[in-house]
C-alpha cells in the first residue's frame, strides 16, 4: 500500500484543562499533538457557571479554526443527574443540562458527552425512563444543528445506569427525534464486566455494541486504562499500559476497524503534562500501525 492509499488514521486527543480559559485548552491540545480534544465548558463540580461572553465565544471559535482540532467534544459537568429520583435534583439537573447544551451550541462543539445518571432511590428501569424524559425536556425547542449528544457507558458505580449497552439503546429508542450517539469508555466497560483483555472478549463487546447502539453511533471513545479491577464497578482511570487492561488489549481497541471512525480521547490522570504526552504518544503508536 503506498502513502496515497493509506487508510485514514483515527483522530486522537485528550481531555485538556481549562485553567487558562476555554480557548487556551485548544492551544495546549494542539501544541501537544492532538487532532481532537475534549474539555469542560465550565467548572465541572458546581451548579452555577459563569456565563459565556460574546468575546469568550468568538475567541474560542477563532482558536478552534486556527488549531483545526476536530471534533471538539464537551463533557457535561458531574452534578447533572438526568435519572434522579429526587425531584429537586432532577429539576436542577434538567436546567443545568440545558445550559450545557446551549454552551456547546454557542461554542460550536460537535459532541456533548453525558452520563445517563444514577437511579438511586428508584430502579434501573425507572432511571432509564427518567433519563430519556430529561433529555427531551432539556432540549425542548432548541435547534441542535450539528451538535450530537453522546451517552457514555458507565462503570455502574453505586446505582448508575448506563453500564450495559442495552440501557443506552433504550434511551436512544425513547428519544428518536434527538441527535444521540454513544461515547464508549474502555475503563468503564472493563469494570462494568466487559472483559476486553483478550481478543475474543473485545470481539464479543463489539458485537454487543453492534446489536444494541450500533458501532456507527459510537462517535467518541474514552481511551483509558483502569486502576480498578475487572467487574469491580469502580471508576478509576489510569495511564495507558499501566493498569488492569494493559497495552496489548488497548492496542487492539485502537486498531479495531469497526471503531476507526470515532475520536479517541484520553482521560488519563492529569498529574503531570509529561504523562499526557506519554499517553498520547502511546495511543499514536497504536493507531499508526505503519509506523516503524
Ligand atoms: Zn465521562
Ligand atoms: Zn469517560
Amino acid at each position: 500500500m503506498n502513502r496515497n492509499q493509506k487508510k485514514r488514521l483515527p483522530k486522537i486527543g485528550f481531555h485538556a484543562p481549562i485553567k487558562g480559559g476555554l480557548h487556551e485548552a485548544l492551544v495546549v491540545a494542539r501544541d501537544t499533538g492532538c487532532d481532537t480534544v475534549q474539555i469542560f465548558s465550565r467548572n465541572p463540580r458546581g451548579w452555577t457557571a459563569k456565563p459565556l461572553s460574546r468575546a469568550d465565544i468568538l475567541l474560542f471559535r477563532k482558536t478552534r479554526r486556527l488549531t483545526k482540532l476536530s471534533p471538539v467534544v464537551i463533557h457535561c459537568n458531574y452534578l447533572v443527574n438526568l435519572a434522579a429520583a429526587d425531584d429537586l435534583l432532577l429539576q436542577k439537573s434538567r436546567v443545568s443540562f440545558r445550559e450545557e447544551v446551549e454552551r456547546a451550541l454557542w461554542l460550536g462543539a460537535d459532541y456533548l458527552v453525558v452520563h445517563p445518571g444514577s437511579a438511586r432511590g428508584s430502579c434501573e428501569a425507572d432511571g432509564i425512563g427518567t433519563c430519556s424524559a430529561s433529555l427531551k425536556i432539556a432540549c425542548r425547542r432548541l435547534n441542535l444543528g450539528k451538535l450530537r449528544i453522546l451517552l457514555e457507558n458507565t462503570a455502574g458505580q453505586g446505582e448508575c445506569i448506563g453500564h450495559r449497552f442495552e440501557h443506552l439503546r433504550e434511551i436512544m429508542d425513547a428519544c428518536p427525534k434527538l441527535p444521540l450517539g454513544v461515547c464508549f469508555d474502555t475503563a468503564h466497560a472493563f469494570t462494568a464486566g466487559y472483559d476486553i483483555r483478550e481478543e475474543d472478549g473485545l470481539q464479543a463487546l463489539i458485537e454487543k455494541i453492534q446489536n444494541t447502539v450500533k458501532t456507527k453511533n459510537v462517535r467518541a471513545i474514552h481511551f483509558n486504562d483502569s486502576r480498578a479491577a475487572y467487574n469491580s464497578r469502580v471508576d478509576r482511570h489510569w495511564h495507558i499500559g499501566e493498569g488492569r487492561i494493559g497495552s496489548e488489549a488497548l492496542r487492539r481497541v485502537a486498531q479495531h476497524p469497526k471503531l476507526a471512525h470515532a475520536a479517541f480521547i484520553l482521560e488519563t490522570p492529569y498529574d503531570d503534562p509529561r504523562a499526557d504526552l506519554k499517553n498520547l504518544n502511546m495511543l499514536r503508536s497504536f493507531v499508526d500501525t505503519e509506523s516503524p
